[in-house]
């Protein structure tokens, strides 16, 4: 079918379009309404259906490719390769389930995940989602401090974490974290389930908390648990994502939409059928981790590779002698990883037979002409960037090679996918941009299936952080954008203060909070600065207390890293500066922009509102005198 023929059906007649796609799943009840718009913004995908995510990712395949590879998962960390089959993933979930059913985790109860790229991760998301238990994974980058907040907001009932995570071949305990995290969560859970792979051997349990899933595992090695078929509409997972306070956000994604979202793009988006593979470097903390090495390629019946490790240990080959090895398919990562590979030799992307591979898709940031370009010739393969965001679950805007492929434009992910009925619109005054016109891009409700259905246990900050920036009521993405004449949409960065540190979503406020938590520092602005590989780096200006004490060199490498222990490495500031003053407006409200102007050397804008001139001669003469600390 025709891309246009295909979109235009899913916005002109979204119930036709959508009850159609609902049959790529199965349904325990069938949806009595497929969508419910009673309460915009709010709305109901395959209303009154049940179903269960569980059930579509791995008992439906039983039948047919109960032996056929569900999920290998490769550590060049530890070395250890495990190759997973169907049947092997049932019953290693229904063991998982078993034992969260004996820690009396229920439907409705909220199970923190917080582990690395490894088998069980997966085996605890879908023994959650068997039982209708909402896990909640949390990035392994990510510190005690953030830890700390996703616990406190989604007061859960089990906590399960890995010993540790390796990188580049150094152990990172992850116990020491979560105990910390514990001891500053106001909700801590009552157990912790650790999958003890003896990585790290002076880990130290807490008797009567933390249990061991291999002696549990033991115990429940026959069992067998029934499925918990959902209401479409009641919550399966959320995920937390940073926004522009400091309080992480809880993305709460639905069962049947979400499940439907899956199928339908894991085929017309991915170009992936039954018994295909898919290799997703992501992440199964973030967005594209839960729903491309997870869900997706399991509920549209082929095989994940899930890898644990770096793109270039034991050498820069390893993910394309992958591809090789599995016959991968389709191949999903970032720019930033496609950009750690170009500063090595060319060679490696040619030494192994990738004629199975067909395409590499990436997304998370924007990517670069240079890198689009280097990496389509280096494999030969169309390169498909495409948008999204951890709200909508799946591409927003993509191309669509399993459908049809329309040509590929460098530095533009393309068209809208199914659903979303997208708009570019001038900031001021809502009006829609022509073509070749900046504005901000926006999606009218109602949003399609997959994305999310609200803010956990908020549905006030659903509307206000979303729904409330224009008089229409629209879903605003946040993201400055413009289409060209063909409908071709380039992102062009963040209207709010959220940054993308390697494809990381960070909010500016949550690293300046961690900053000026240090008893030094008076205030501190944390703005995103353009980087060559990363795309963008956190930069910190700080003011101190008269009575700091130390000198500037030492507090800014205790803000360095206080924001590391509190938040993690991702988010560590790459350069801090300390300043005498901060360039404010008259309100009193820090120029961020003006800031991050300076520090990319541009010009630093409107200055009307500028209150002190002076503030912004001192940023100029910190930047020319270089930072603090970092480089
Ligand atoms: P996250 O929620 O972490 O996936 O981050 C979403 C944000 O990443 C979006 O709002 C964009 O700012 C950015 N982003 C994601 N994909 C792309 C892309 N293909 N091109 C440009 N920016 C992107």
């Amino acid at each position: 079918m025709r891309y246009e023929d295909f979109y235009r059906q899913s916005i002109d007649e979204p119930e036709r379009f959508w009850g159609e796609q609902a049959r790529l799943i199965h349904w325990d009840t069938p949806p009595e309404r497929i969508l419910d718009q009673s309460r915009p913004p709010f709305r109901r995908w395959f209303a009154g259906g049940t179903t269960n995510l569980c059930y579509n990712a791995v008992d439906r395949h039983l039948a047919e490719r109960g032996e056929q590879l569900a999920l290998v998962a490769v550590s060049s960390e530890t070395g250890i390769t495990r190759e997973i089959s169907y049947r092997v993933l049932y019953r290693e979930v229904n063991r998982f389930a078993a034992i969260l059913q004996s820690l009396e985790v229920g439907r409705g109860d909220r199970v923190v995940i917080y582990m690395p790229n490894m088998a069980e991760a997966v085996y605890a998301m879908l023994a959650c989602a068997r039982i209708g238990a909402i896990h909640s994974v949390v990035f392994g980058g990510f510190a005690s401090h953030n830890l700390a907040l996703r616990i406190d907001d989604a007061a859960p009932k089990l906590l399960i974490c890995a010993d540790a995570g390796m990188r580049g071949g150094k152990v990172i305990p992850y116990k020491p974290l979560v105990d910390a995290a514990l001891a500053e969560a106001s909700q801590p859970p009552p157990h912790v389930l650790i999958v003890d792979r003896g990585l790290d051997p002076q880990m130290t349990r807490v008797a009567g908390r933390d249990l061991d899933y291999a002696r549990l595992r033991a115990e429940h090695m026959n069992a067998e648990v029934p499925v918990a078929w959902l209401e479409s509409n009641e919550p399966s997972y959320l995920l937390y994502t940073s926004g522009t306070t400091g309080k992480p956000k809880g993305i709460q994604r639905d069962v049947g939409g979400y499940a439907v979202a899956m199928a339908l793009s894991i085929r017309t988006v991915f170009d992936i059928a039954p018994g295909q593979v898919m290799f997703s470097t992501s992440d199964v903390g973030w967005a594209v981790g839960h729903s491309y090495n997870v869900y997706g390629p399991l509920i549209g019946g082929a095989t994940s590779l899930l890898y644990e490790g770096l793109p270039t240990r034991p050498d820069p080959g390893v993910w394309w002698r992958l591809c090789e090895q599995y016959g991968v398919r389709t191949m999903f990562s970032s720019p930033t990883g496609i950009r750690v590979l170009k500063k090595q030799d060319p060679g490696w992307l040619k030494k192994y037979d990738l004629s199975m591979l067909k395409w590499l898709f990436l997304a998370g940031e924007p990517l670069d002409e240079p890198t689009a370009e280097w990496i389509t010739q280096g494999l030969g393969v169309p390169v498909i960037d495409n948008y999204w965001q951890t709200e909508t679950g799946w591409p927003a805007i993509t191309l669509m090679p399993g459908l049809d492929l329309k040509p590929v434009k460098f530095g533009s992910p393309g068209l809208p996918a199914p659903g979303y009925r997208m708009k570019v619109i001038d900031e001021a005054t809502g009006r829609e941009a022509k073509a070749g016109e900046k504005g901000v891009l926006v999606f009218e409700p109602p949003l399609p299936p997959g994305c999310l259905s609200t803010v956990w246990r908020d549905d006030e900050r659903y509307v206000a952080s979303y729904f409330s920036h224009f008089k229409e009521l629209l879903y605003s993405s946040l993201d400055w954008a413009i289409r060209d004449a063909d409908g071709y949409t380039t992102i062009l960065g963040r209207t709010d203060d959220v940054i993308n540190v390697a494809g990381h979503r960070l909010g500016t406020r949550e690293i300046e909070e961690s900053v000026a938590s240090h008893p030094a520092v008076a205030e501190a602005a944390v703005v995103g600065v353009k980087d060559e590989l990363k795309g963008q780096v956190p930069v910190v200006f700080a003011t101190l207390k008269q009575d700091a004490g130390d000198g500037a060199a030492a507090v800014a490498q205790a803000m360095q890293l206080r924001v590391v222990e509190q938040l993690g490495g991702v988010a560590k500031p790459s350069r801090v500066y300390v300043v005498n003053a901060l360039p404010k407006t008259r309100s009193g409200k820090l120029l961020r922009r003006s800031l991050q102007a300076l520090a990319e050397q541009r010009d630093p804008g409107d200055l009307s509102t500028l209150d002190d001139p002076g503030a912004l001669d001192e940023v100029r003469r910190a930047l020319e005198r270089g930072p603090d600390q970092g480089s």
